[in-house]
């Protein structure tokens, strides 16, 4: 079965973790700060703090940034549940809004004035153009889970040009693999510091009180990275630029492939923007027809995602009007397969049976 997504792990990078293995650390120790330097200097932000999961990393940067109870928190409904989790973990309440039909990124005029916070998905790894948010609520997120190694106007997607922090994801279909693990990035020191206590018990070392002493701040997690998942991270990064590189030249090869069919193809990256293209969603007419003749065919085609409010869990969720857009979209979402180590043959398989299909 050809996955929508899979990790490309080769031999440097079993070495880099066997070093990390040797080294004498196995927790968190050298290997996750030089992977958190070299993150933030790929996505050309200040500080980069690494966690256990995309997931650990979103709860942080709603908890750090004071997001609680009372607090409502804007986000597409057309994303995975750990983009709402984040903001119910810490009390507050999700606020589903609608995407852009060709983008199918949240549609930014729908945010509502009033609410505290918004979390920006950038879907499939295209960027939100951040620069067209009108009235910017207190605490912007970037969920740049499926985003790392895209670009705007303004620089790479990490670099928090308008926003106060983006989280990536390092699971192994997501651009880079940890095993698992994420990361929050963000320009401000204090922010790093309350992620960094965060991620370790709310726990600050004061050298002044003695060697030994620490404080407890506030509620904290044991949400940390270990060195042997930091080494493979660091490994995969430096490996980034080929990595998006593949996934843009397969896109190329679907949108030639593909032309002339009824399948919407997505949206390409506006001028001076880069699409990291974590997914390629298509749209077709009669998806559960084709997704079911893919299996047989074997190809593992996915949809991104079941909305969040037809989730019993998020039904009861605030709705920025009727989600139009989401609901068409969703109805006709099949993300084909794209990952760096896909082969032009098994491309070509897909492209003749989704042909032969639509
Ligand atoms: C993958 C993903 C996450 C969570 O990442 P994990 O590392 O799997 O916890 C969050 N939001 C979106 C949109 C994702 O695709």
């Amino acid at each position: 079965m050809i996955p929508y997504g899979r990790h490309s792990v080769d031999e440097d990078d079993v070495q880099a973790v066997a070093l990390a293995m040797r080294s004498g650390w196995l927790t968190q120790g050298p290997a996750v700060n030089e992977f958190e330097e070299a993150l933030a200097a790929a996505v050309a932000a200040d500080y980069a703090v690494v966690f256990s999961s995309g997931t650990a990393a979103l709860h942080a940067a709603t908890a750090v940034h004071g997001l609680g109870r009372g607090d409502r928190v804007a986000m597409p409904s057309l994303t995975f549940a750990a983009t709402a989790n984040c903001a119910l973990y810490v009390g507050s309440s999700p606020v589903l809004v609608d995407v852009e039909r060709e983008t199918l990124n949240i549609d930014l005029a729908q945010i509502p004035s009033d609410v505290s916070a918004a979390i920006i998905v950038h879907y499939a790894g295209l960027p939100a153009d951040l620069r067209a948010l009108r009235s910017r609520p207190r605490v912007v997120i970037e969920d740049a889970t499926h985003a790392l190694g895209a670009r705007t106007p303004d620089g790479p997607v990490g670099n928090c040009a308008h926003s106060d922090a983006c989280v990536f994801s390092f699971h192994p279909v997501k651009a880079i693999a940890a095993g698992e693990g994420g990361a929050v990035t963000t320009n401000s020191q204090a922010t790093a510091r309350a992620l960094r206590r965060f991620r370790s018990h709310g726990m600050e070392p004061d050298r002044d009180q003695g060697g030994w002493y620490y404080e407890i701040r506030e509620l904290g997690f044991n949400y940390r990275l270990s060195d042997i998942q930091a080494a493979l991270a660091r490994s995969q990064l430096s490996k980034l630029e080929r990595f998006i590189g593949s996934r843009e030249a397969l896109a190329d090869r679907y949108r030639t492939g593909l032309s002339g069919t009824p399948a919407h193809l997505p949206a390409g990256a506006p001028p001076g923007f880069r699409h990291a293209y974590h997914l390629f969603p298509v749209r077709v007419a009669n998806r559960r027809r084709v997704y079911e003749d893919l299996q047989k065919a074997g190809i593992g085609a996915q949809v991104h995602y079941v909305p969040l409010h037809h989730h019993p869990r998020f039904s009861s969720c605030e709705r920025v009007q009727d989600l139009e857009v989401t609901d068409e979209a969703y109805g006709r979402l099949l993300s084909l397969p794209i990952f760096p180590d896909l082969s032009d043959s098994e491309q070509d398989h897909v492209i003749a049976t989704m042909r032969a299909l639509v």
